[in-house]
């Protein structure tokens, strides 16, 4: 065992993530401990990586001192050091989690802890480097999830030349983040890529070969229908990585909980991310997980400093291999580029305006909500030109000038 003696001042983070290595940017000295072998990277760009249209390396992040291929497997809050897969104990100051989230596996049978061979989680670069040396031409490949995630994996896969069916078991596609008709549209542009979309369609279990080595050979829908698969895509949802946390007693709820300081129960020790929960909400968005970092850098600095939540933009860019930097930017259909921007909360509620422009022959729609005087979400497709404004708008929570057409809220400039 390697023991590290404890220095007050030392700031140790768990995670070398999006969030931990933001940290590491802005808190000068502190060690980074982190279980993927791999530098930090953008996890929003995996499915690019996937796609085959960038290296691994054009995604890494901003170099960082980071401890690789190194779990943290106990927190000791009394003699405040964190104990290592390694044998290494790391005396703290001020500890940060920064863990972020773990692949919901979903409760299928044929689904046990160990993943049949074929059945690939999308969440890591190493997930991702798996997928991409299993995917060829014309192989059959059912991604279960219809999420951001779900969406982004179809795609990607579809352009490797996989026959792609994506199975979503709510209504329409992104449902946290679309309406029925920017869902449909988007629906439309992945089956004119080829893509099949199966919605209301619930999987019940995978069917998979007998033997030591199981591999995944069909996916069974509720229905009793099968759909043959060689590859299969559990994009089905998140939860916090929360449980080093549990068991060093933090006060957990849906992740772990932190106040305006991204402090947890223990004054100690902070966590920031996907892994947290503050005011109720887990993020489980990179915006969030970048903001709450610069914010605890503050803090730690002993600067005033307080998180007060993220409004953050959902933004999904699907780029056609053939597609031009200008088309990739802007217009959507079949064979080009597809972009798609998503706001705040963009189901209206009763007493709400929603205004809507809808452009069926460049593929693009454009909807925001109002309540009362404020912006409260919206969704742009196909058109972004005035996300910009639109995002600012309601990220400032400003109320919206009274004599202003809301039509003109939707026009390139945003109406100001
Ligand atoms: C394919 C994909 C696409 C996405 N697209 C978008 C998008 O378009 N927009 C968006 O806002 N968000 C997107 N997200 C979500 C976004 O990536 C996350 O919100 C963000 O990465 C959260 O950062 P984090 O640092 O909290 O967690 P992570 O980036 O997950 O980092 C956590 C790190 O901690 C490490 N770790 C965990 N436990 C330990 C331990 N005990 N010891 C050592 N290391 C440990 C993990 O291995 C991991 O490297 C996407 C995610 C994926 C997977």
């Amino acid at each position: 065992m390697r023991t590290e003696t404890e220095n007050a001042a030392r700031v140790v983070v768990i995670g070398a993530g999006m969030a931990g290595a933001r940290l590491a940017a802005r808190v000068p000295g502190v060690t980074v401990i982190g279980e993927e072998a791999h530098a930090p990277y953008n996890r929003v760009l995996l499915a690019e990586v996937l796609a085959g249209r960038y290296e691994p390396d054009v995604i890494a992040l901003p170099p960082a001192e980071v401890r690789r291929g190194v779990r943290a497997v106990r927190v000791d809050r009394a003699e405040r050091r964190v104990l290592c897969d390694d044998g290494r104990v790391i005396g703290y100051g001020r500890l940060v989690l920064a863990t972020g989230s773990n692949p919901v596996l979903p409760p299928l049978r044929g689904l046990g802890r160990t993943l049949p061979d074929g059945v690939h989680p999308f969440r890591t670069l190493d997930d991702c480097l798996a997928l991409r040396a299993a995917v060829r031409p014309g192989v059959r490949a059912v991604v279960i999830g219809g999420g951001l995630l779900g969406v982004s994996a179809a795609r990607a896969l579809a352009e490797c030349g996989a026959q792609v069916v994506l199975a979503q078991q709510g209504e329409h596609l992104m449902e946290r983040q679309l309406d029925a008709e920017a869902a449909g549209m988007l629906r439309r542009h992945l089956e004119a890529l080829g893509v099949e979309v199966h919605t209301e369609c619930r999987v019940r279990g995978l069917r998979c070969t007998d033997g030591d080595a199981p591999a995944v050979r069909a996916v069974e829908l509720a229905d009793g229908y099968e759909l043959e698969a060689e590859i299969t895509v559990l994009a089905c949802g998140v939860r916090p990585r929360a449980g080093l946390a549990q068991a060093a007693g933090l006060e957990v709820r849906k992740g772990i909980v932190v106040d305006d300081e991204l402090r947890t129960s223990d004054p100690y020790i902070h966590a920031v991310g996907d892994c947290a929960e503050h005011g109720g909400t887990v993020y489980g968005l990179a915006g969030a997980a970048l903001e709450q970092a610069d914010v605890l850098a503050e803090v730690l600095a002993g600067r005033p400093a307080r998180y007060e939540g993220t409004r953050a933009l959902t933004r999904l860019t699907l780029r056609s291999p053939s597609a031009t930097p200008a088309v990739a930017a802007g217009a959507a259909g079949p064979g080009g580029g597809l972009d798609l921007a998503a706001f705040g909360d963009s189901r209206p509620m009763p007493g709400d305006d929603v205004i809507r422009l809808a452009d069926a022959t460049r593929g693009a729609y454009r909807t925001v909500v109002v309540r009362g005087d404020r912006l409260a979400g919206g969704v742009l497709f196909g058109d972004l030109a005035a996300v910009g404004t639109l995002a600012r708008t309601w990220q400032d929570d400003e109320p919206l000038p009274a004599d202003m057409s809301l039509l003109h809220l939707l026009t390139n400039d945003g109406g100001f």
